[in-house]
Order: structure tokens, then C-alpha cells, then sequence
């Protein structure tokens, strides 16, 4: 019989005990645990539902474009649940000055592409809107060092850029901080835009051509919008992976202090 121990039960540790529970169903001898620190199965995953509220504690959604968590709740019977984004409500808005601002359209990947609505916002003051401008105009960095998600905005785009775009739409998504986040790991799409085309507004415009001279994707509405969830929040997904697993032992309040080599294995 193999032994099998997985350490950590967030989205990671319970698809993959889903996974060796697949084989257990095929024949495969397998004994397996999941060993959780905390005294929640989901990990950053954490839905929480009182009073008629659905409040997501962490992650609120997945990228569609990346098939694997669909593919996911297809297999563990969550596809009827799947819920994509409102179409009605597609703008993007950043609290500053104690007010509600929508970004302006023609951002890509919070990169300005489209000149009219960019200039006409109301979010930027003109001098962070020039400083913007000016991405088109600086040098390239001239090495290929990592930096800071902070310290790359503030050098290309400013400090505007850095704290209403960067900040809420880039760092957001990591729950981080710019200053320590690096570009190399967490944004290499822009990285290497200031080294192929040195400015990221000419590399959103080269991309945005070379995306139209595509040829056309398939007619008829995608059943997936670009963000989806699941109808009663992240953690159903969580949830239904616990019981989709009888074969797995999962232990909760059981923090791995150590891995060590035996003789016979670890
Ligand atoms: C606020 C926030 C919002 C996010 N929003 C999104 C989003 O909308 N969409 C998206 O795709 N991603 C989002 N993310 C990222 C996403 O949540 C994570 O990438 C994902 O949940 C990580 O899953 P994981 O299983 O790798 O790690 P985790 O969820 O961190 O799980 C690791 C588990 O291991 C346990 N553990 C750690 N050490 C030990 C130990 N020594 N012994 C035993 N157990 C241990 C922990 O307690 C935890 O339960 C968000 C992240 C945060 C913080």
C-alpha cells in the first residue's frame, strides 16, 4: 500500500486529494491524509453566510480563461452552480477622495489604450495623466533585473498610476504590498513589454493589434463570463471536494512541524 500525506488544506491540498481519491475509485491501494494546520478545510478560500449574506473572506472568483477550476466543478457535479459576473455591471471602480470613480474604458491590464476616455477621466489629475504619457517617451530600463511591482509603476507610470491603478487593481489581487511584490514573479507580461517595445502603452497597443489579427473566435455566447464563482460562494467548491472524498482521512488542527527522511521513507 502507498502511503500518501498532503500538507495544508486550501483549494491545492483538497483537488489533489480529489485526485488520489479518483484513483482509489479506479483500485489504486492508497492510503492518504490531509493534514490542515487551522480548523478550516478551504484555506484562503472562506465563504461565510449569515443573516442572508454571502461574504467571501478571500478569493470571490476564478479566471475562466484558465480552464482547470471549471473543469473542477464539472467533475465534482458543481456545473449547474457556476455563476459568471452581471453583464450590466461591467465598470471597474477605485474609492478615492472619499468618492467612487470608474477607471476609464480602453485599460488594458490597467494600461491606457484609448486616448479620449483616458483624458477625459476624472480619476487622474492632468499632471498624473502626463506622467502617464510620458511612459511613451522614457528609456528602457536597460538591464533585465527584477524590481518592485512599486518601484516598476512609479519608474514608467508615476506615483498616480501606482496608487490608484497598481495599488487597487495589481497588488488587490494578490492581497499584497507593491514595495515587496516582484515583477519578475507576479506581472512578467509587463516586464517583458518594457523590454520588447521599452514602453507598456506601445506594448498594450502591439498586443491589442496582434489580438484583432486573430482569426475570429467561434460564433455564439460563451456560457462563461471572464470572473465565475459558484452560486452559494467559493467555498461550495470546498466544500463538495470534503465530501466528494470518503477514501481521504482529513485532519483538522494538525500543523506539520517537520518533514524528516527515515530509512524507509519520510
Ligand atoms: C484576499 C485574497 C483574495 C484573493 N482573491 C482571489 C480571487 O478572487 N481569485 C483567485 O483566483 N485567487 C485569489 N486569491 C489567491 C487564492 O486565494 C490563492 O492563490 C489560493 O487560495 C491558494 O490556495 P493554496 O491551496 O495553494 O493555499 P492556501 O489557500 O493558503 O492553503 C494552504 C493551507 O495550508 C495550511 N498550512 C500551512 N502550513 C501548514 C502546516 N505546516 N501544516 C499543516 N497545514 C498548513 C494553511 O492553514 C492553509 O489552509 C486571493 C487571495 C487572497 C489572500
Amino acid at each position: 500500500m502507498k502511503k500518501i500525506i498532503i500538507i495544508g488544506g486550501g483549494i491545492a491540498g483538497l483537488a489533489s486529494a480529489y485526485r488520489i481519491q479518483e484513483e482509489i475509485e479506479k483500485g489504486a491501494d492508497i492510503q492518504c491524509e490531509v493534514l490542515e494546520a487551522s480548523a478550516h478545510f478551504g484555506g484562503k478560500i472562506h465563504t461565510e453566510r449569515f443573516d442572508g449574506f454571502l461574504v467571501e473572506r478571500g478569493p470571490d472568483s476564478f479566471i475562466s480563461q484558465k480552464p482547470w477550476a471549471i473543469q473542477l466543478c464539472k467533475k465534482i457535479g458543481l456545473a449547474d452552480r457556476l455563476t459568471g459576473t452581471n453583464p450590466d455591471q461591467t465598470k471597474t471602480y477605485v474609492y478615492t477622495g472619499k468618492r467612487m470613480v470608474t477607471m476609464p474604458d480602453g485599460l488594458s491590464l490597467m494600461i491606457p489604450t484609448k486616448f479620449l476616455p483616458f483624458a477625459l477621466s476624472p480619476l487622474f489629475s492632468w499632471a498624473g495623466k502626463i506622467r502617464m504619457g510620458m511612459d511613451l517617451f522614457l528609456p528602457g530600463k536597460g538591464d533585465d533585473k527584477d524590481e518592485s511591482l512599486a518601484s516598476f509603476i512609479r519608474r514608467r507610470l508615476g506615483e498616480e498610476a501606482l496608487r490608484k491603478m497598481a495599488e487597487p487593481m495589481l497588488a488587490g489581487i494578490y492581497a499584497s504590498d507593491p514595495e515587496t511584490m516582484s515583477i519578475k514573479s507576479t506581472f512578467p507580461m509587463f516586464f517583458q513589454a518594457e523590454q520588447k517595445y521599452r514602453s507598456l502603452i506601445l506594448g498594450a497597443l502591439a498586443r491589442k493589434r496582434s489580438a484583432g489579427a486573430q482569426p475570429a473566435a467561434p460564433k455564439g455566447p460563451s456560457p462563461f463570463t471572464l470572473f465565475m464563482t459558484l452560486k452559494n460562494g467559493l467555498g461550495e467548491m470546498t466544500e463538495r471536494l470534503l465530501e466528494k472524498c470518503p477514501n481521504i482521512t482529513f485532519r483538522e488542527n494538525t500543523k506539520v512541524r517537520e518533514i524528516s527522511k527515515t530509512e524507509s521513507g519520510w
